[in-house]
């Protein structure tokens, strides 16, 4: 059994019980050096044997995994965030289910959600949107054409952009044809969670130029939309005149749904 561990954004409390748990039982431990926390290491067992995957190829990976699957051992391939986004994991696993090799996924807190901290902020606040597109710009792993960002932006939701740190010339020409005003807050988030972890705030208009005055060009996350702004209504789960299943509005004779 392979066990792929969302690692969380960066700080190293932010893995799940279940993940820290699994790295201290791994013979095998393959991480994304890149971006994973190396603090995590320290929750393996000294005879724990450690493989940075920032310089291997996917058949490198595999061929750890299988000789860890001939072994018996415990093998932990931990992921930055969460595993499911940008992960590349749909390839290892079809090369497992190739060697019929069962593996299993345990979640993590991803980057977004780091952000979402960082920022203080709601991505989905009623009366701004209930909505949040989860993208990228086009580099050098194609993006499809009906989700290029200036057909995706129509929609004017919040929208998080994985991956693109360094394609924001572009990035904003798209966003700003789709429709999002220039006026439109974007924040620009460094590192989320980790001790270095910066915010740049700027509006659409200048979004690229705002990267370059910091030096920003990867491990950010990019933040567009009017939730930034701070305005919106409350919401009606909490409002005293809404009844639901939990809570009879005040005043009200309705049972709770
Ligand atoms: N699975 C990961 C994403 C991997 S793709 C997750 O759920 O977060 C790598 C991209 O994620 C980076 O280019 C950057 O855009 C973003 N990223 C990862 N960690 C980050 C962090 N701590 N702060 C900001 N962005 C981060």
């Amino acid at each position: 059994m392979i066990h792929f561990v969302g690692a969380g954004p960066g700080a190293p409390d932010l893995i799940t019980v279940r993940g820290a748990k699994l790295l201290g039982e791994a013979d095998v431990v393959i991480y994304a050096g890149s971006l994973v926390n190396p603090e995590l290491l320290e929750l393996c067992q000294p005879s724990c044997q450690i493989h940075d995957s920032a310089s291997m190829t996917l058949e490198q990976v595999i061929d750890v995994m299988l000789d860890s699957e001939q072994r018996g051992a415990c093998c932990v391939r931990l992921h930055t965030g969460d595993p499911a986004l940008y992960g590349a994991i749909a390839e290892q696993m079809a090369e497992l289910d190739q060697h019929g090799i069962a593996y299993e996924l345990v979640p993590g807190v991803s980057s977004l959600f780091g952000a979402g901290a960082a920022l203080k902020t709601e991505f989905t606040r009623p009366g701004v949107t209930q909505s949040l597109i989860v993208t990228r710009a086009q580099g050098r792993t194609p993006v499809p054409e009906r989700e290029r960002l200036s057909l995706l932006a129509q929609h004017g939701t919040t929208m998080v952009l994985f991956l693109s740190a360094s394609l924001l010339d572009q990035a904003q020409e798209e966003l700003l044809a789709g429709g999002y005003d220039a006026q439109t807050p974007v924040a620009i988030v460094y590192r989320a969670t980790w001790p270095d972890e910066a915010i740049y705030r700027c509006q659409l208009g200048s979004l690229a130029v705002c990267a370059r005055e910091h030096g920003v060009s990867h491990t950010a996350l990019v933040v567009i939309g009017d939730v930034l702004s701070g305005e919106g209504e409350r919401s009606r789960l909490y409002d005293p005149s809404f009844s639901h299943g939990f809570r009879e509005a005040e005043g009200s004779d309705e049972p709770c749904a």
